[in-house]
């Protein structure tokens, strides 16, 4: 058997940049516009920091404007929405992005709510989920983690269609809109989480598999059908005595197995994650388009 094919991720995620770029100084010169992204970051989460600095980077060198609000961890709630409703009602910004997880005090669900479908570039807002489960209707977003994911399939020109797919995970952010995408795309899927019983057996029978559970390495080789299509969302840090900063990141997919059993698989680092920023910016050109009409 010849080793599966590694689905690059980060270069389809630079390809994906350069065409957006194209498209922002096109709409630039025909009709002076230039799209806008706000990040609101609460706190002082070092993660969540450097999350929010790498979007702010991927926007400058697409030619977003990015405009940040950060506040403090003892912020009220009532800021926090004072400052979504001063974006929703800014005819600059055309994406909203409320970096999560927020502090424990507040709730995350009305947070999230206050966001304006329109500029609603995580996909998050109940609508933008609904119309996302419902035949005949359409999201104005899609979240970009899991629309990173079938763009990979879509570049690499896997069939989706008549597919038997297995989503490993459940999250609103991942699993749960992976799902419901697969199944726009045809697929048959399945869905497994921490109750499943016999999750191997299930993922056994799988043409494409997408996981985003959290668990280093949970997939073994011996799980996955000949031939079937990888995608490892997950990041987990495992330890590493020869890496300089004592770790490093693997997938929930045991990648060393799998290249030998599968057709193609994303490495971790370098396979979903890239796309996941890409389909943000993606998500704000398409926004500022919108409210042009601008084609
Ligand atoms: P969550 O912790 O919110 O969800 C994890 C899901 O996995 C849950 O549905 C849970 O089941 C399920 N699960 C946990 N353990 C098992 C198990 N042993 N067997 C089967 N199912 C299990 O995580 P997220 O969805 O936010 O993220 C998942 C992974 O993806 C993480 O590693 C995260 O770092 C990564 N990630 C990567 C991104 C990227 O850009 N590449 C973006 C977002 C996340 P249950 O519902 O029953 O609890």
């Amino acid at each position: 058997e010849s080793p599966a094919k590694v689905i690059d991720g980060k270069s389809v995620a630079k390809q994906i940049r350069e065409e957006i770029a194209v498209e922002i100084s096109r709409m630039k010169d025909a009709i002076g516009v230039v799209p806008g992204l706000a990040v609101i970051l609460v706190g002082d989460r070092k993660d969540s920091a450097t999350y929010v600095r790498n979007k702010k980077k991927a926007c400058e060198s697409v030619g977003i404007n990015s405009y940040e609000m950060h506040l403090p961890d003892n912020s009220t709630e009532e800021e926090v929405l004072h400052s979504i409703t001063r974006f929703n009602e800014d005819p600059s910004v055309h994406g909203i992005l409320v970096q999560l997880p927020l502090p424990s005090h507040m709730n995350e669900e009305k947070i999230l709510n206050a966001v304006g479908i329109e500029k609603d570039v995580d996909g998050f807002h109940p609508l933008n989920i609904g119309r996302l489960a419902m035949r005949g209707r359409d999201p104005l977003f899609v979240p970009c983690t899991p629309k990173g994911c079938i763009e990979l399939l879509h570049r690499y020109g896997i069939q989706i269609k008549g597919k038997k797919a297995v989503v490993l995970g459940r999250s609103n952010i991942v699993g749960m809109p992976a799902a419901l995408l697969l199944q726009r795309e045809d697929a048959t899927v399945t869905i497994v989480h921490s109750r499943t019983k016999n999750a191997e057996d299930i993922i056994k029978q799988a043409d494409i598999i997408i996981s985003a559970v959290g668990q280093a390495h949970m997939v073994r080789g011996s799980w996955i059908k000949p031939g079937a299509v990888i995608i490892d969302v997950g990041i987990n840090p495992v330890e590493d005595p020869n890496s300089p900063r004592g770790y490093r990141l693997v997938g929930d997919v045991c990648y060393e197995e799998a290249i030998k059993v599968a057709s193609a698989v994303t490495p971790v680092p370098g396979g979903v994650g890239p796309m996941t920023i890409a389909m943000l910016l993606s998500n704000t050109l398409s926004s500022a388009k919108r409210v042009y009409n601008f084609h």
